[in-house]
């Protein structure tokens, strides 16, 4: 996909200071990262496979369908095996994305598809967290891991999920809860036991779902009254719903878009359907996000483009959306003053310029 986008407007956008809230790590797997750990842990992959990156970037660029990208998401996760490796992946996303203009992440992970091939879920913690460490000092970005369930499982798989990660919670290595996965035949109300455990449990801890990218707009309203989640993820579908709308933008519940995503995965054709405009004239808070950026064709900053180049924005509604990613954070009050002034200082530069 191709964006244009003036000089100015695209050196603006590269600096402005972004905050990204959904990206599966797993997502972040690059065919060259993919092709060194198969060969470091000695993981042959399977026959249909693209033999090297170059036929692995061609395929990723030409899914059929969610199915055709699960079945090499997954291959993609079978090379993770050690600590080093998930933190090689972790960091290898956080350095691209900081080229991006990223000051602070809320990152998924999802657990359960590693365990699943006995991989520790202790392997899989210390190996992302070392890289949010390193994120935080080397590179001055904050961070924050999100655990994900994958709603194809069993609710009971859930419960015992979220009990092995309790001591991770209680440290605060983990902040959050999610849901990702099909969405349409595994509905919120299935997973209720799994959100009360998490609130009871670590009350602190931040709840978003997946939520109304194909599936209809109850899947919001189900999530929010029934998950007590305080973001969606995706979201999009809450455009044929106005008293959704209205609500989303009363109680400030920010909807994490993936423009891109939404594209390959065939939600929309075309970036420039996607409702950015009725968000932004209904007050929703949203942020633009990249999924799985290894499989979907751009990282944080090509989305941001993707946006632009459909609907030429002004430079204060990319402040509005700025800000309200900072707003949506779950990040203290102190850390989103400091990036709301990183925000006011490089518009000011380039305000009379976009
Ligand atoms: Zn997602």
């Amino acid at each position: 996909m191709s964006f244009v986008v003036s000089e100015h407007k695209r050196n603006f956008l590269h600096e402005l200071p972004k905050c990204e809230h959904h990206v599966h790590l797993e997502g972040t797997l690059s065919p060259e990262l993919l092709f060194q750990l198969s060969e470091r842990n000695g993981i042959e992959l399977p026959e249909s496979f693209p033999k090297n990156v170059e036929l692995c970037n061609e395929r990723y660029n030409n899914f059929a369908d969610l199915q055709d990208f699960l079945d090499h998401y997954y291959v993609g996760m079978s090379v993770l095996i050690n600590e080093q490796d998930f933190e090689d992946l972790a960091f290898a996303y956080f350095v691209k994305a900081k080229n991006d203009g990223l000051h602070h992440t809320e990152a998924f992970f999802d657990p359960q598809g590693h365990v699943e091939r006995g991989i520790p879920i202790e392997t899989v913690v210390n190996g992302l967290n070392k890289a949010c460490q390193r994120a935080q000092s080397e590179l001055n970005i904050s961070t924050k891991l999100i655990m994900c369930l994958l709603r194809h499982l069993p609710s009971h798989d859930g419960i015992k999920t979220i009990e092995s990660a309790k001591p991770f919670y209680d440290q605060g290595i983990i902040h959050g809860l999610g849901l990702d996965s099909s969405e349409k035949p595994f509905p919120p109300e299935l997973f209720i036991d799994c959100y009360k455990l998490i609130k009871d449990n670590h009350p602190h801890a931040g709840l978003t779902a997946h939520a109304g990218e194909e599936a209809d707009p109850s899947f919001i309203t189900n999530s929010l009254d029934l998950l007590n989640v305080t973001r969606i993820d995706h979201g999009v579908q809450s455009q044929r719903d106005e008293e959704l709308l209205k609500r989303l933008a009363k109680e400030k519940t920010m909807l994490t878009v993936c423009p891109l995503s939404n594209v390959k995965l065939q939600v929309v054709k075309d970036v420039k359907e996607l409702p950015i405009k009725k968000f932004l004239e209904f007050g929703v808070p949203f942020s633009i996000n990249s999924d799985d950026p290894a499989y979907f064709g751009g990282y944080i900053l090509d989305n941001y483009l993707a946006v632009e180049s459909r609907f030429q924005l002004t430079g204060e509604d990319w402040v509005t959306i700025a800000k309200n990613g900072v707003d949506g954070s779950w990040i203290d009050e102190e850390r989103k003053r400091e990036l709301h002034d990183e925000i006011d200082r490089v518009f000011n530069k380039y305000r009379d310029l976009i």
